[in-house]
């Protein structure tokens, strides 16, 4: 899928709207969810213009693809949630659900969740 430009999350990571930030460094940012599933909801994206997984895995520079993972796990340590463990949950593609066309990655802790699937 071509990347949008003007889904929110890349609005956000232009500042053109606001969020409430945990996070950020030259790879990544977090924020809160505006929606929250979980008492400790938070979505991760990587500082670049892939909707999804594949695109990139393929083809973000290798910088970016450690520096985005990493991001994820000082996140998870920043909110507290390692220890009591949490889920982690990328939806990618029109079968997932994704509503909105820029990866991310959930970081759901402060609760113990049921299985994965319904
Ligand atoms: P998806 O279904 O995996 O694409 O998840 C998108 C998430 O983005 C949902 O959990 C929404 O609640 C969240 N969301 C949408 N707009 C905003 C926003 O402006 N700020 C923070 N979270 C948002």
């Amino acid at each position: 899928m071509a990347y949008d430009d003007n889904n929110i999350f890349a609005k956000i990571l232009r500042g053109e709207i606001p969020c409430k930030k945990v996070y950020e460094d030259d790879y990544a940012l977090a924020f809160h969810d505006i929606n929250p599933q979980a008492p400790v909801h938070v979505l991760v994206i990587p500082k670049g213009a892939y909707v999804g997984m594949a695109d990139f895995a393929a083809n973000a520079p290798t910088a970016l693809i450690s520096g985005f993972m990493q991001a994820v796990g000082k996140v998870a340590a920043e909110v507290g949630v390692v220890e009591e463990g949490y889920r982690l949950i990328a939806n990618d593609g029109p079968n997932s659900h994704q509503e909105v066309p820029h990866l991310h990655f959930h970081i759901l802790g402060g609760k113990r969740v049921g299985p994965l699937l319904d």
